[in-house]
Parts: structure tokens; sequence; C-alpha cells
């Protein structure tokens, strides 16, 4: 069964929260908050609202500052918000929208509209949810794309930078991929592909980023692990795959390590030692880790 959408009701008083809860708990999942400080902590929480319907005048904060402060945070800024206020003046709309609402209803009010225009956004909001998934995800393999990488990396590298922890990258070519291709066709090369993918993105914890990189290279960010834990971790990953049976075949890969430096090292130089140390890899006889200097 496929799970209900989650709203979350903010309003101090709870008169309010009951009549909107009523209408809407056959549909949505429903959690509430009395005030606005406790609703920026649901916002956060996980699972996250889909979508939040949010009362203007509230004693410890009010909805147009919660509203203020969900859009300006990256973690709460896609949930939709709806003002559902006694406030029936154009400006106070027009403010409410400003601030980033997708909507304002004003009290007294229809059910059935509120209901509608309720279902309308929380569509809207999965479909922007899928778009998002999408453009992160590589397809054929389901793991994160190139450019999700290069993003996160990013973040993760100065995060690494400024709290000095350690980080690695560690890269990944299949060994004579394209001889898969030829004698056993593409669409076998897709599945060992996808096989292979699912046996990096088991054998990782879920702080690891699983990426494909492009055709056969895979490339996981190793966050607060040093070389020597991501070494062995490396060796791990490469001797499962070596033990597996793969589309009725064996696969190898070769691999490619390298530590952020400490001088401020941008990922794109840190790949670059990664990628080196996967050639030396290939160099070397292939199936191995070769680690960076
Ligand atoms: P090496 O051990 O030196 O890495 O040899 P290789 O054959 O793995 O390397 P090469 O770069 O020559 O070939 C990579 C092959 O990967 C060629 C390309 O057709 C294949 N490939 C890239 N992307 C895909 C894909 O999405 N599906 C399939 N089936 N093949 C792909
Ligand atoms: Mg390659
Ligand atoms: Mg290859």
């Amino acid at each position: 069964m496929e799970e209900k959408p989650t709203l979350l009701i903010v309003d101090d008083a709870p008169s309010n929260i009951q009549l909107l809860a009523g209408l809407l708990k056959n549909s949505y999942q429903i959690k509430i908050a009395t005030g606005g400080q406790r609703c920026l902590e649901l916002a956060q929480a996980d699972p996250a609202p889909d979508l939040i319907l949010l009362d203007i005048q509230m004693p410890d904060m009010d909805g147009y500052e919660v509203c203020q402060r969900l859009k300006k945070s990256d973690s709460t800024r896609q949930i939709p918000v709806i003002f559902v206020t006694g406030k029936d003046q154009t400006e106070d709309e027009e403010l409410g929208l400003t601030l980033g609402a997708v909507d304002y209803i004003t009290k007294p009010y229809s059910p059935a509209i509120v209901e509608a225009r309720i279902a309308t956004h929380i569509k809207l909001k999965q479909q922007s949810d899928e778009l998002r998934r999408l453009a992160m995800h590589d397809q054929l393999t389901g793991l994160y794309n190139r450019h999700f990488l290069i993003d996160v990396a990013a973040k993760r590298i100065s995060q690494a930078h400024r709290h000095k922890q350690a980080l690695c990258v560690l890269m990944i070519d299949i060994d004579h991929f394209k001889a898969v291709n030829d004698e056993h066709g593409h669409s076998v090369g897709d599945a060992v592909l996808r096989e292979v993918a699912a046996i990096f993105k088991q054998q990782s914890r879920s702080e690891d980023v699983v990426a494909r990189f492009g055709g056969e290279e895979f490339v996981i960010l190793l966050d607060n692990c040093d070389l020597a834990n991501a070494a062995q971790k490396a060796e791990l990953l490469r001797a499962s795959l070596v033990d597996s049976t793969i589309e009725g075949l064996r696969v190898s890969a070769s691999f490619g390590l390298a530590q952020l430096r400490e001088n401020g090292e941008a990922f794109n130089e840190l790949l670059n030692r990664a990628d080196d140390a996967v050639y030396n890899a290939k160099n070397n006889g292939r199936n191995r880790v070769e680690l960076a200097d």
C-alpha cells in the first residue's frame, strides 16, 4: 500500500487543528504543531512533511516569520506552505505569497475548496520530488549520477577542510568491459553494470556517496574515513566483485584511492589523483587497488 502524504498543521488554537485534521485525516497522515518553533522542528524531522498548513497569528512566532525561516533553509525550502488564516486583507495575502507560500486560504473556508487546493499542491510536490530524484540519479544503475556527486563532493570537501576531517575518493573502472559487450551483447553489459552497482551499494555505509561517474566507471566518496580504512574498504569491494558470478561471468575492476590533502585540495584535483591511481592499477595487472601519491 502506498503511504499517504504527510501534512503538518500549525495553529495555536486546538479547535482549528481539529477542524482541519478532521477534514483531511482520511487522505493524509497528519502531524500537528501548536507553535512556530515546533513547526520548524517538525519540518526538519524525518520524514519531512509534504506540505505545511500554517496559521499566521500565533504567540511564539508568527506564521510570516515561520514561512521566511522555512524558505531560508536548504533542508526545508522545498516544502510547500499554505497559509490558513483569519487575516483576510489583501495586504496580508500579498505578504504571505511574497514570502514564498504557494497558496493563501482565509477563514471561514469551504472544506471542499481546501481539500482541492491541498490535493493540487501535494500533486505538484510529488512531481517535483520525482524530478529532483531523477536529476540526482543514474537511470541504468539507480546510483547517484556524476552531477550529484560533484555537487555533494564540493560540500563534503569544504566541511572536511574546515573540520580537519579525513576524506577519501575511490575511483573504480571495470576491467576489459568492452569485451563483455563484444562477446555477450550490450544488454548483458547493462545487466553487469547494474549488478556491479548493487554490490558496491550493498557493501557501502549509508553515508558513503556511491556514484556512477561514466560508462563503466564508478566513484565512491568516503566521508570521515582515512586512507588505511579506505584501503581496507576498497580491498573488500575488489574481493566481493571477483567472488561474485555476475550474469554468469567473472568480473573484476581496477581501483584507485586518494585521500584529500590538507592544503585545501579541490575535488577535481583529488579525483585526478584517484584516476592516476586507477591508471597504475591497470598497468600493474588490473583487479587491484592502487593508492595515489
Ligand atoms: P580496461 O580494462 O582498460 O578498462 O578496458 P575496458 O574495455 O573496460 O575499457 P574501454 O574504455 O576500452 O571500454 C569501456 C566500454 O564500456 C566501452 C563502452 O562501450 C562500454 N560502455 C560504456 N557505457 C556503457 C553502458 O551504459 N552500457 C554498456 N553495455 N556498455 C557501456
Ligand atoms: Mg573506462
Ligand atoms: Mg574499463
